[in-house]
């Protein structure tokens, strides 16, 4: 290796000494991610009426190629319907475990009820508490459970490392964002 190579080489070395480094010391400092990025299910609603837009029709969990959803359906109450169709999802559960993030249930689903978000901090202790019920998912809940936890038990606000962005599709976020939903 020549003396004019190691010269480049150090060069190089130097001019980057001077640049903004692209790391962040997260989680103290908000991580931004990319518009596309596919973090934890959110299942939507609709705006007005504020119904469950999932209808309960296990499309999302045909689709899944992980086998990480499960889907019991009921049939809706004329008086005061869950969903707007026949019948609404009584029972929703994504396998956080066994989820790969692909989106494939979020391109099956005939009414746009499940969207992928974007939390991913969902580290966890327990094998059942990665498995993420309505409660976990229905739009208006920030935070995943461990997070809700402790807030909840330190009596403060969920505190996420990344920016939440605002997805169109995410719709009726008004309609429970005052409510709180318990862990
Ligand atoms: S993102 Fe992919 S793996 Fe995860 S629940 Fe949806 S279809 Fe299954
Ligand atoms: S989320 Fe969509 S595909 Fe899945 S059960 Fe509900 S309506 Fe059907």
């Amino acid at each position: 290796m020549s003396v004019l190579e190691i010269a480049k080489g150090m060069g190089i070395t130097l001019s980057k000494l001077f640049q903004k480094p692209v790391t962040i010391s997260y989680p103290e400092q908000p991580a931004q991610l990319k518009p596309r990025f596919r973090g934890r299910h959110v299942l939507t609603r609709h705006t007005g009426t504020g119904l469950e837009k999932c209808i309960g029709c296990s499309l999302c969990a045909a689709a899944c190629p992980a086998y990480a959803i499960y889907v019991e359906a009921a049939e809706n109450d004329p008086r005061d319907p869950v969903s707007p169709g026949e019948r609404y999802a009584k029972v929703y559960e994504i396998n956080m475990l066994r989820c790969i993030f692909c989106g494939m249930c979020e391109e099956a689903c005939p009414t746009g009820a499940v969207v992928l978000g974007n939390e991913f901090e969902m580290a966890d202790y327990r094998y059942g508490d990665f498995v993420y019920g309505k409660q976990d998912m229905l739009v208006g809940t920030q935070g995943s459970k461990p997070q809700r936890r402790e807030a909840k038990k330190y009596k403060k606000a969920v505190k996420m490392g990344f920016q939440v962005t605002v997805r169109p599709e995410l719709e009726g976020v008004k309609y429970l964002a005052s409510r709180e939903v318990s862990s």
